[in-house]
């Protein structure tokens, strides 16, 4: 009998990055490594981000930069998500090295426990890495054959003790109003977006913005899609009578909301609300990079995340909130 392969995410080649060897390679490296991560264009020389000259005085002792064309100072991490970051560069990497980790996600909990932070500190730095993680989105444009499917999060109404006084759940009336709809657009063999919407049938505009005209679609029996036919040749699935129906398919839309369920039921408890486009982005984009090593992951996050502008949901969330 022929053995079948290992598993990868079991494999050596899965795992280049660990806490271990971040807090081995220790602040001067994880530095080293921001720089290149931010300029990759000058391997790491610094460029100032007010105008762009490449010239710049070194203050080491404080890791910063002066600029000679405009005497801006500027960091490795000025301007960019990490702005005005407290933690050492070990403790951020340690972090996004966590973040990735977590098949399901990682809560800000355990996060702040794992690295001995701030609870704040964690929440913030978790929902910045998510922001980053979907700046890589914009623009994307998705062709092929498309998936297309949408699950209700949020607005849970606990059942009244009493049989007698309990209401029929599944009446407009008797909810809470703060029931949300994901909506995943699935490539084959390609990315996967994700949307909030109140109703499914509310996202036939974003597939509209998002999904090339030549697409063949593929949708449930839910009635909110019967609008797509009109632009684009779409399969339906009737799930009540099988799983695939000549070659009509969802299941790789619906493996991304089990990823979706599985961070909620599992990690977070709570994921609506108005953040809930960012957990679901969180989710899309693990799914898309789930085949990496976890090392890959990490740097792309990090990249990512020195690539976004600072951040006008997160920075000084607490100082706003209080
Ligand atoms: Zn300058």
């Amino acid at each position: 009998m022929k053995r079948k392969g290992q598993h990868f995410l079991l494999s050596a080649k899965a795992r280049t990055i660990s806490l271990k060897k971040v807090y081995t390679m220790g602040e001067d490296a994880a530095y080293e490594m921001f720089r290149s991560l931010r300029w990759p264009e000058t391997e790491g020389e610094p460029v100032c981000p007010r105008c762009g000259c490449c010239d710049a005085y070194d203050i080491p002792t404080r890791r910063k930069f002066q600029c000679k064309a405009c005497k801006h100072q500027y960091s490795v991490t000025s301007g960019t998500i990490f702005a005005s970051r407290k933690l050492s560069f070990t403790d951020i990497l340690a972090a996004i090295v966590l973040f990735v980790n977590g098949a399901k996600g990682v809560s800000a909990l355990q996060v702040s426990r794992d690295l001995d932070v701030q609870y704040k500190t964690a929440y913030v730095l978790c929902h910045k890495l998510r922001e980053a993680m979907g700046n890589g989105n914009a623009g994307i444009r998705l062709e092929g054959i498309v998936e297309i499917d949408g699950a209700y999060f949020g607005g849970h109404v606990r059942p009244e003790n009493h049989k007698a006084d309990r209401r029929d759940r599944r009446l407009a009336e008797n909810q809470t109003g703060k029931r949300q709809c994901v909506v995943v657009m699935r490539q084959r063999g390609g990315r996967t977006l994700s949307f909030v919407v109140r109703h499914e049938s509310d996202a036939v505009p974003m597939v509209r913005d998002h999904v090339g005209t030549l697409t063949t679609l593929h949708a449930d029996e839910a009635t909110g899609w019967d609008a797509l036919h009109a632009r684009w040749d779409t399969w339906r699935i009737n799930h009540s009578v099988a799983f695939s129906d000549e070659g009509a398919c969802t299941n790789q839309a619906e493996s991304y909301f089990s990823r979706l369920r599985r961070m909620e039921v599992g990690t977070h408890h709570h994921i609506a609300g108005p953040y809930l486009y960012a957990y679901a982005g969180e989710a899309s984009w693990r799914e898309d990079h789930r085949r990496r090593s976890n090392g890959a992951q990490a740097m792309l996050v990090a990249g990512a995340a020195l690539k976004s502008r600072q951040s006008r949901n997160w920075t000084g969330y607490w100082q706003r909130a209080a």
